[in-house]
């Protein structure tokens, strides 16, 4: 089973949540793996307490243009505006590439191949860890200024089938990109964090429109209630059926965040926390 926490907004308290629900599991007596999908910002090892990690994988899933013999670019008469991200660049006879600009799209390579050749780079990492709870946690870290951020999610999700679990959570990153799509296939259930904003449900709208497209099925987490008042009236009359709960937007929250200890620890959130979690297994059956 493997249950995806997404959201279309970051800073709604995604990746608390995956982290309580992780640990949700963990305490009920499953077996858990923790799976942080989000690449570019991975911070459940922060909320699970990880101290230490190991490098399992370096991951070679992007590439980059490289100037193999300038004489010939020189005779491709290349353009450097063939390069619409502005990484070819040309000082009199000389050429380079920016190697952080370059999105590896080819179209230099296809031009002149003689004068440009494309090679494959490291652009992130697999790591695994135990969590202060004994579960383990997988998340891939991608390097600064690089992209493929989905086939990275495809790499730590099949690493972390791998390890033995019954129940896999993951935490997908935010938004509607491909990092979400790539964590949305392998869902067999999607809970959704929303915050009680405008900009909140206007996101939820979106990402909705993507989960329905996978038809996959989905439940939602109010976060932060208290915000507003007429907004949260809306979605609970709207997704009347889908809503799992609701988290206070409380003080004690950002307590946890101060202490590094999760909100589920709390004796004030605990309820909360595991009553929306106990209806979203209600879902899961
Ligand atoms: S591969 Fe694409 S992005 Fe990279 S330098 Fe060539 S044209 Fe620019």
């Amino acid at each position: 089973m493997k249950v995806v926490v997404a959201s279309g907004k970051g800073g709604v308290g995604k990746s608390m949540v995956a982290s309580c629900l992780a640990t949700f599991f963990h305490e009920a007596g499953k077996k858990v793996v923790a799976c942080d999908c989000d690449v570019d910002a991975p911070n459940m090892h922060v909320w699970l307490g990880v101290k230490r990690f190991r490098v399992a994988k370096i991951l070679k899933c992007s590439k980059k243009a490289f100037v193999k013999d300038e004489a010939k670019l020189l005779r491709c008469k290349l353009d450097p505006k063939v390069c619409k991200f502005g990484a070819l660049k040309r000082k009199g006879a000389s050429f380079e590439i920016d190697e952080l600009l370059c999105e590896g799209c080819g179209a230099c390579y296809m031009m002149c191949s003689d004068g440009i050749g494309m090679r494959t780079v490291e652009n992130a990492e697999i790591r695994l860890a135990k969590t202060r709870f004994g579960f383990p946690l997988a998340f891939a870290q991608l390097y600064p200024g690089e992209k493929s951020s989905g086939r990275v999610v495809d790499e730590i999700v099949s690493f972390a089938e791998g390890i033995e679990h019954e129940t896999m959570v993951m935490d997908a990153a935010a938004g509607i990109g491909c990092p979400l799509i790539s964590s949305l296939k392998f869902a067999d259930h999607v809970l959704l964090v929303v915050e009680p904003t405008v900009s909140g449900l206007s996101d939820l709208h979106r990402v909705l429109r993507v989960v329905k497209h996978f038809q996959r099925e989905y439940s939602i987490l109010l976060n932060k209630v208290g915000l507003n008042a007429c907004i949260e009236r809306k979605l609970r009359k709207k997704f009347s059926r889908k809503l799992v709960g609701e988290i206070p937007y409380a003080r004690e929250v950002f307590a946890c965040l101060n202490r590094g200890t999760l909100p589920l620890e709390s004796a004030k959130l605990r309820k909360c926390f595991h009553g929306a979690f106990e209806r979203l297994v209600d879902f899961l059956r």
